[in-house]
C-alpha cells in the first residue's frame, strides 16, 4: 500500500506538481454533495488531490492591468499539466488493477431540474469539488474567501483529482488554517460576491470553518465571466471591458435570471466548440485561449499578509478596462463612452478611439474572446449589423 501511495507521489511531483495528497473516501462523508466520490466513481475508495501553482510576475502584471494575456495563457498550461498528470497516475493505477478516473477539471456540472444545458443552470454544482478534495487529502484549507489555501502557495493553486478504487494509504489533514482573515479577497471583486463582515459555516473532512457569506454563485458567474467588471464605485474593474447599466439585484431568482439572460446572449456559448461543451478538448486546442478576465479573488491570496496587500491596491488602484478598436483590453486613458451591444452588456471604450474608428481612422482588430469579435465586428465590421 505504501508503495503505490509513494509511487503516485512521484509521479506528481516529477510532472509538474508542487503539492500532492490522498485522502480515503470516508474523510469526505460530511462533505457537501459535491465531495461525493462515488458519484463519479461508485467503486471509489480513494482519492488523489494534485495542485500546481503560477508565476507570480505574470500574475501581478495582469492584477495591475500591465499584461492581459500572459497570465491566462499560463492558466491554459497549467490545466494542461494538471491534465497530463491525472493521466498518468489514472494509468498507473489501472496497470496496477484498480480503478480510476480523472475528474474534469472545469465546467462539469451536475444536471440541474428544468435546465435544458449551462445556459440554464443556477446553482453549477460541480460533478466533484477539487477544493474538497485537496482539504480532505491535507494540502490545504478553506480560506475566507471559499478558495482552498495552503501555507506556502496562499491561493495560487490550479486543482485537479483522480479517484480510485484504490485503499491507498492518507496523509494528515493541515493542522492550521493559513487564512488569517485580511479579507483583501472581500476588496477586489467587482460584483461583491464575499462579504466582508457576515459569515457562514462549512464542513469538510470533519472540519468546520467559519467563511464570507457568499451571495449565489450566477452572482461570482456575472462577474468571473466580465459581463459586470466595474467595480460598485466605478473606480476599477477587472480585466474585462464590459459592463452592465445597474448595479446587480440582491433578489437571487432575479440574479439568476439575469445570468440566465446574459449566458444564451454570450457569443461564446453558440460556438459548438466552447470551453462548456468539451473544457479538456478547448485547454488543448492551440487555437482556443483562456481569456481570464477576473479569479481576483484567489489571485490576491499570497502567502504574506504585505503582499496580499499590495495586490488588492495594483487591482483598485490601477483604473478601469476598455476595449480598444485593435482588440486588447487596456487600461482607460482619457474619457470613456459606453457603447450598447447586443448582447445586453455595454462596452466600454476610449471615445476618441471609438470616434476614430467609426471614422476608419484606424485599424480594426480581430479580437481576442469571442464577445469581442462579435462586438467589434457588430460595431465597426464591413458585416455590420447595425
Ligand atoms: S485574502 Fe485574506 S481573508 Fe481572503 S482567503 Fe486569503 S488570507 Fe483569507
Ligand atoms: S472570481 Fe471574480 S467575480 Fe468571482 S468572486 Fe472572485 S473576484 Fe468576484
Amino acid at each position: 500500500m505504501n508503495e503505490l501511495h509513494n509511487k503516485i507521489k512521484e509521479i506528481a511531483k516529477e510532472n509538474g506538481a508542487v503539492l500532492v495528497g490522498i485522502a480515503s473516501k470516508e474523510r469526505l462523508a460530511d462533505s457537501p454533495p459535491s465531495g461525493n466520490p462515488e458519484y463519479i466513481l461508485p467503486s471509489a475508495r480513494s482519492l488523489i488531490s494534485i495542485a500546481v501553482t503560477m508565476d507570480k510576475k505574470n500574475l501581478r502584471d495582469f492584477l495591475g492591468k500591465k499584461d492581459w494575456l500572459t497570465h491566462g495563457n499560463e492558466r491554459q498550461k497549467m490545466v494542461r499539466t494538471i491534465y497530463l498528470i491525472g493521466d498518468k497516475i489514472s494509468a498507473f493505477l489501472r496497470d496496477n488493477g484498480h480503478e480510476a478516473v480523472l475528474v474534469d477539471v472545469n465546467n462539469d456540472y451536475r444536471p440541474e431540474e428544468g435546465a435544458k444545458d449551462v445556459t440554464e443552470m443556477t446553482e453549477f454544482l460541480p460533478d466533484f469539488a477539487h477544493r474538497y478534495a485537496a482539504v480532505a487529502a491535507g494540502i490545504t484549507r478553506i480560506g475566507w474567501s471559499g478558495n482552498v489555501l495552503n501555507p506556502e502557495y496562499g491561493a495560487l493553486l490550479e486543482l485537479g483529482t483522480v479517484i480510485t478504487s484504490a485503499e491507498l494509504e492518507q496523509d494528515p489533514l493541515l493542522a492550521e488554517n493559513p487564512c488569517d482573515n485580511c479579507k483583501m479577497c472581500t476588496l477586489v471583486c467587482p460584483v461583491e460576491m464575499i462579504s466582508k463582515r457576515e459569515s457562514e459555516k462549512v464542513t469538510i473532512a470533519g472540519i468546520t470553518e467559519e467563511i464570507g457569506k457568499r451571495k449565489p454563485v450566477t452572482c461570482c458567474f456575472i462577474g468571473c465571466s466580465g459581463y459586470q467588471s466595474l467595480s460598485p464605485d466605478r473606480k476599477w474593474s477587472n480585466y474585462s471591458p464590459y459592463r452592465l447599466d445597474n448595479s446587480l439585484p440582491e433578489n437571487k431568482t432575479t440574479l439568476d435570471q439575469l445570468n440566465i439572460r446574459l449566458l444564451k446572449a454570450d457569443p461564446m456559448l453558440s460556438l459548438e466548440d466552447n470551453s462548456f461543451s468539451d473544457y479538456r478538448k478547448a485547454i488543448f486546442n492551440e487555437n482556443w485561449h483562456m481569456g481570464v478576465v477576473c479569479g481576483n479573488c484567489r489571485a490576491v491570496c499570497w502567502k504574506t499578509r504585505s503582499d496580499r496587500v499590495e495586490n488588492m491596491h495594483l487591482v483598485t488602484d490601477s483604473g478601469v478596462v476598455i476595449l480598444s478598436p485593435s482588440g486588447q483590453h487596456v487600461i482607460a486613458d482619457g474619457e470613456i463612452i459606453e457603447v450598447q451591444t447586443p448582447y445586453i452588456v455595454k462596452v466600454a471604450m476610449s471615445k476618441k478611439e471609438y470616434e476614430d474608428a467609426v471614422n476608419g481612422s484606424v485599424d480594426i482588430g480581430q479580437g481576442f474572446t469571442p464577445m469581442d469579435k462579435e462586438v467589434l465586428r457588430y460595431l465597426f465590421g464591413r458585416d455590420s449589423k447595425k
